[in-house]
């Protein structure tokens, strides 16, 4: 079972939560300005580490609010969590 501690609420199990994919991807000041390889680049392309990577979670089923956590693509573990609105430090 994969416990993820959501930083309002604290440690829940991971059924109450809904991911949201990779963090830190910057939406194109210009997006009308992008080609199609471009804008598909944006859309799709993300950087699949193998290791520690910063991805946003969402506590559905509880307080409803989005935030990003640091976890291990091999291992699962998820070493931190914090507010969408703090620096990851
Ligand atoms: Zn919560």
């Amino acid at each position: 079972m994969l416990m993820i501690t959501c930083p309002w609420c604290g440690p829940r199990d991971e059924s109450e939560f809904t991911y949201g994919g990779e963090a830190n991807i910057e939406r194109p000041t210009d997006p009308e300005a992008l080609d199609d390889a471009a804008w598909a680049d944006y859309l799709f392309m993300r950087s699949n580490p193998k290791g520690w990577h910063e991805e946003q979670w969402c506590h559905a089923h509880g307080c409803r609010r989005w935030f990003k956590a640091e976890r291990h693509t091999v291992s699962y573990a998820i070493r931190r969590t914090w507010p969408m609105d703090e620096e990851s430090s």
